[in-house]
């Protein structure tokens, strides 16, 4: 698809454009950004723009080029959905149905001498490896060289969300390109475009923290059920009633998904928070974030100063930074809630 189907970062398909426009596309670049916010969609249309029929400095997405890259097929040996057909198009990821957990260096040493080989249909060769950041040192120094100097019809992007950092030795040899969190806006226009009710789209924008795929996929029943869970943590916190709630939820469990999940519980309770912030100051429940909990926000309000209400959002606030920092998660949770339980009995 062309780049302005791509919702949020224009800034870095600004950058693509102008440089497929001049032909000079670096032939090793480094995505990196948060999870969901169309890294791999950019390195996809990159790829079909590099090849397209019709275009130089976009993909017209309709050549039969551009849609080979993005083609769905079943993988014969594993069984599994696969996309890109496009012979000179490819994409390395986690082999998770072979028990693997990061690039493994068999798939670089592929990549390397694919590389060094003429295209076979368009005019460049382009490779795609997700989650870059998991490779082993010694995947990675086998890519150095061919990053180093790479044939001239090759490109290679690495994708990377920064669960961890990446070896300095790649990173030196690649031209970086920084994804941000989609906005709120963006995300609730894409939404409603595919049909969700504003009011959903409004809520579901706010809990995904700027994670456009993670917006599509969940369905409003899961978001409902996280909103009820974070109901509760609000409650037990606020009126002291369940101290442990926030550690029993987020002390364990794998890190990746329980940051993904604590970033849209912090999100959400920082707008329970927001509300009964209004409430407790008497404003106009027209602004709430949350108008289906104005009862229960009005019964916890009821309890709560609006400076200790305030406090809270504060402090919602920075745990979201930290989180984003790569704090322990364990030790963010326990903080947060003894700082909470401070700001809620302080008047
Ligand atoms: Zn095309």
């Amino acid at each position: 698809m062309p780049f302005s189907d791509i919702a949020g970062n224009r800034r870095v398909q600004d950058i693509l454009k102008l440089a497929l426009a001049h032909g000079r596309v670096p032939h090793a670049l480094l995505f990196t950004g948060p999870q969901g916010v169309g890294k791999r969609e950019t390195a996809r249309t990159l790829a079909q723009a590099l090849n397209c029929l019709n275009q130089a400095d976009d993909a017209c997405g309709k050549c039969e080029s551009c849609q080979a890259v993005v083609k769905v097929y079943k993988d014969k040996a594993t069984g599994r959905d696969k996309i890109g057909t496009h012979p000179d198009v490819i994409e390395y990821e986690i082999e998770v149905w072979k028990d693997k957990t990061s690039i493994s260096i068999e798939q670089m040493r592929e990549l390397k001498s694919l590389a060094g080989l003429k295209p076979m249909l368009g005019r460049k060769r382009i490779f795609l490896v997700d989650d870059a950041d998991s490779m082993s040192e010694e995947a990675a120094n086998s890519l150095l060289k061919i990053l180093e100097e790479p044939p001239l019809f090759t490109h290679i992007v690495l994708l990377s969300d920064g669960t961890v950092p990446i070896l300095p030795t790649i990173k030196s040899r690649c031209r970086i390109l920084t994804f941000l969190p989609v906005s709120d806006e963006d995300i609730e226009k894409v939404l409603v475009a595919r049909g969700v009710e504003p009011e959903r789209a409004r809520i579901t924008a706010l809990v995904v923290r700027g994670n456009l795929d993670r917006a599509m996929s969940l369905d409003w029943k899961e978001i409902e059920t996280e909103r009820r869970e974070a109901w509760a943590i609000f409650e037990a916190l606020t009126t002291g009633r369940e101290a442990a709630a926030l550690l029993r939820r987020f002390g364990s469990g794998r890190r990746k998904e329980v940051k993904e999940e604590m970033g849209r519980t912090l999100e959400m309770l920082a707008a329970f928070g927001r509300d009964a912030a209004l409430l407790a100051e008497g404003g106009d429940v027209r602004l709430l974030l949350n108008p289906d909990y104005e009862h229960e926000l009005r019964t916890c309000a009821g309890t709560l100063a609006p400076a200790s209400a305030l406090r809270i959002v504060g402090l919602l606030q920075e745990a979201q930074s930290s989180l984003d920092r790569n704090v322990h998660l364990g030790l963010l949770a326990a903080g947060l809630t003894a700082r909470w339980r401070q700001a809620a009995i302080s008047m």
